[in-house]
């Protein structure tokens, strides 16, 4: 057994100032890093404890909304201005998990989750993520689950969260803290891609907390949908997911967002099938050629090749249902 310390500091500045030695992390929901704990991929020597800190509420702003990283995900999804003004949001949380998790997990836990790799989460087996230069079991292993896109030779993970794929569609902000003040940094710039630190996640430096996420209202935000493919119709990760949001006018795409889960190792906006809708006719050709803009740079690894084409239809079916062809 190893021994953990807890402490629950008052304040986020007291919270940051315990974690960043070696060996803290911190806790709010607790679904992920309790789990990680038990399978011993997660050694920490000190557990802060975040739940009390004031960042519990869902706030209108001058731009949109701004959801404090404690809220609930079942908060989250529950809230009638999330699902009027961010369907995509709304509906990526309901489709995650369970309903006793989400009535847990909190959304700044939900976006920096780990990978579910097998062999992350085996200590038996080699993985660069949990220890650095051990080598990729899933690179020749079972990969059935793993990404097609963004990978290197060093990590072919997926990132699991279904809200983090959403937030790319609807233009989200991180507002975090750390030791040197507060910043604000747009959703797509958090997650890095493994290259050759897989081990390495988010652009957050030790002991930074995210605060809130900011929704900014948008016409395409307002038009936005998320669907999830997976082996079964509840608490599965997905084989593929496509957040979709368009904006149109006089049958032309004015704005578009694509973003994907399930193929790659940060959730992935792709810019390619963006650039294929706008200007273009909402019509299902239109929304063909952006599935194939978007799945252009794919490969699979054996048994996940059949996520391209899975990809190139789903990306399909979440536009026409945003985009009036449905
Ligand atoms: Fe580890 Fe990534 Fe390979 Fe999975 S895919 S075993 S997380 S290095």
């Amino acid at each position: 057994m190893n021994p953990v310390r807890y402490a629950q500091p008052p304040t986020p500045d007291a919270a940051i100032a315990s974690a960043l030695p070696p060996g803290g992390m911190y806790i709010a929901g607790g679904t992920n890093v309790v789990d990680l704990m038990k399978e011993d991929v997660e050694r920490p020597t000190l557990l802060v404890d975040i739940t009390h800190l004031p960042w519990h509420d869902i706030r209108r702003t001058p731009n949109g909304l701004r959801i404090g990283s404690l809220v609930t995900m079942a908060d989250a999804a529950d809230a009638p201005e999330v699902k009027a003004e961010f369907p995509a949001v709304s509906q990526s949380l309901l489709l995650a998990a369970s309903a006793q998790l989400r009535n847990m997990a909190t959304i700044g836990g939900n976006v920096l989750q780990r990978t579910r790799c097998a062999y992350f989460r085996d200590v038996s087996q080699p993985c660069n993520k949990r220890k650095p230069g051990t080598g990729c079991a899933a690179m020749r292993g079972q990969n059935r689950m793993h990404a097609v896109i963004g990978t290197s030779a060093e990590c072919i993970c997926t990132h699991p969260s279904d809200l983090a794929v959403a937030l790319l569609t609807v233009d989200a902000l991180v507002h975090t803290r750390r030791i040197a003040g507060t910043r604000t940094i747009p959703f797509e710039a958090l997650h890095v891609l493994p290259s050759t630190a897989p081990n390495r996640e988010t652009i957050l430096e030790r002991g930074e907390l995210i605060e809130a996420i900011e929704l900014p209202a948008s016409a395409h935000a307002r038009n936005s949908v998320y669907v999830k493919v997976r082996d079964r119709a509840s608490y599965a990760f997905a084989l593929v997911s496509v957040a979709a949001a368009i904006d149109t006018g006089g049958g032309i795409v004015r704005s578009a967002r694509v973003a994907l889960g399930g193929v790659a190792p940060k959730p992935w906006r792709s810019h390619e099938a963006e650039a294929a809708l706008v200007g273009h006719p909402a019509t299902t050709a239109t929304f063909a050629a952006a599935a194939r803009a978007a799945t252009a740079g794919m490969r699979g690894y054996g048994h996940n090749d059949f996520k391209v084409a899975l990809t190139q239809r789903s990306i399909v079916r979440a536009l026409e249902t945003v985009g009036g062809t449905a």
